[in-house]
């Protein structure tokens, strides 16, 4: 048999099937219980009509018998019969001429005379009787043996209406049942089916569409927004993406236009050497940054990737803070900036030697950057609830309310032309970020305007490599 596709028909034929197969027992448990009960209950009346004619049994010569006390004709035309033997098996009462005369049981008879009582069921002509024999008694004697029948026709006529009510009631049922399982099938999967169009028409270029649909909070109305939310993900993650390759693009031309610049001028007329020095030292410097911002954004995409490889080593953290300070020394002298170490415990980590450098040599070259001379730069950190918090804190410009939530984003420069000026493309604190989270800790920072700013790095004590 071929897989049906459609979900909403598989829904359908199940449901029908499985009330198909309720109905049917139900039906059945119905019809049988009625039909024992019926059959009980005509048992039960045979049984007393005949207690009732014990009572009222006389004798002829000896021999027991009801001629005289009940009617020798059927009195219910058909519908039972009564019959008296005496004790030698001889028919002494009949009633049963209605029915063209009921043939005798011998078995039933010789069975009644040793005194057992039994029931059985006979038909005669289009009708079935059920024959109740049993036997006479006369002063502790058996005189003889009263047979008592009762038509089977009212019952079976009840169970048979029964069985025509249900025929036709259950493919009835089923096919209401069927209708309205696939209406309401088609009712609860039709959002489905509007998901799957838009889906379709959904490509990377065009994420801007939504479903949009106001359904219920069940578990369609759940995927249909599920499937919204997802949408709205990779849209703001194709626009970062596009605006990333744009911001990029943009660092890289302006160093290349400056160079272009320089060259261009350079080689309008001869000149002497000391020109062409001065050109190529511009060329160099801009080169550099060039070098720098690439390897920034190599760092970021295999980031984005996962493809750095991160250690786990044991590191000494007074050390690595030390060594740190010492590097960037020189520049803040340079600066005028004072570089102001306050060492915390001996704590050894478990993290990337490189890379922790590499975010404590961002934090300090920006602390150096938007600090003016005569300025103040410190570095320590402290454990804290089994957290190292590690700090860089300056007395520099300060960084505006609005801009600190971006400060994190890539390509983010709160006043572009001093970056630059200073070298930075935006980079860095998104760098310092992802190193931070790559070690399961965070980074964040406070700042006022004109006061300074301070960024604190949360690391685990046991940092291990996340990423
Ligand atoms: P950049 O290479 O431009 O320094 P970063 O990502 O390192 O880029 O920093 C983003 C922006 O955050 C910087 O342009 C600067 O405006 C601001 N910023 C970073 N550190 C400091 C600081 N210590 N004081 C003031 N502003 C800062």
């Amino acid at each position: 048999m071929p897989a049906i596709r459609s979900l909403r028909l598989r829904l359908t034929l199940w449901y029908v099937l499985l009330l198909a197969i309720i109905i049917a027992a139900f039906s059945a448990g119905i019809y049988l219980t009625l039909r024992h009960n019926l059959y009980d209950g005509l048992d039960d009346s045979i049984r007393n009509r005949a207690n009732v004619l014990l009572d009222i049994v006389r004798y002829e010569d000896g021999s027991p018998t009801l001629a005289g006390v009940v009617s020798s004709n059927d009195p219910n035309e058909g519908e039972s019969f009564v019959r008296v033997f005496d004790a030698s098996g001889r028919v002494t009462f009949d009633n049963s001429a209605a029915e063209g005369g009921a043939p005798i049981d011998q078995r039933s008879l010789e069975r009644a005379l040793a005194g057992e009582t039994a029931s059985r069921t006979v038909r005669l002509d289009d009708e079935t009787f059920r024959v109740r024999t049993l036997t006479i008694q006369r002063d502790g004697q058996i005189s003889g043996v009263l047979e008592v029948a009762e038509s089977r026709e009212d019952v079976s006529d009840t169970l048979r209406t029964l069985l025509l009510i249900l025929a036709v009631a259950y493919p009835l049922t089923l096919a209401v049942a069927s209708f309205g399982g696939f209406f309401l099938a088609g009712r609860a999967l039709s959002p489905i089916d509007s998901l799957t169009r838009l889906a379709r028409r959904i490509s990377a270029e065009d994420l801007s569409q939504r479903l949009n649909l106001r359904l219920p909070d069940d578990e369609v109305g759940r995927l249909a927004q599920t499937f919204d939310e997802m949408i709205a993900r990779l849209d703001e993650a194709f626009r970062r993406q596009r605006e990333f390759t744009a911001d990029a693009s943009h660092e890289l031309r302006t160093p290349l236009t400056a160079i272009k610049g320089q060259v261009e001028v350079a080689l309008g007329k001869p000149r002497a050497v000391a020109p062409y020095r001065e050109v190529l030292q511009v060329v160099n410097e801009e080169v550099d940054r060039m070098i720098r911002l690439v390897g920034s954004l190599l760092t970021l995409a295999r980031a984005d990737a996962g493809q750095i490889p991160i250690a786990s080593e044991a590191i000494n953290l007074p050390e690595l803070v030390a060594a740190a300070v010492e590097q960037v020394h020189p520049a803040m002298d340079q600066r005028d900036v004072e570089l102001h170490l306050e060492p915390g415990p001996a704590v050894t980590l478990r993290a990337d030697e490189d890379l922790l450098l590499q975010l404590l040599l961002n934090l300090l070259d920006n602390a150096g950057k938007y600090t003016p001379s005569r300025g103040r730069v410190t570095v320590g950190w402290a454990v804290v609830d089994g957290q190292v918090e590690l700090w860089v804190r300056d007395n520099g410009v300060g960084i505006a309310p609005e801009h600190l939530p971006h400060v994190f984003d890539r390509f983010y420069r709160v006043d572009k032309a001093r970056s630059r000026a200073a070298g930075g493309a935006g980079l860095g604190l998104s760098i310092c970020r992802w190193i931070a989270k790559a070690h399961g800790g965070s980074i964040s920072v406070e700042s006022a305007l004109g006061e300074g700013t301070a960024f604190t790095v949360k690391l685990p004590v046991a940092a291990r490599a996340a990423a």
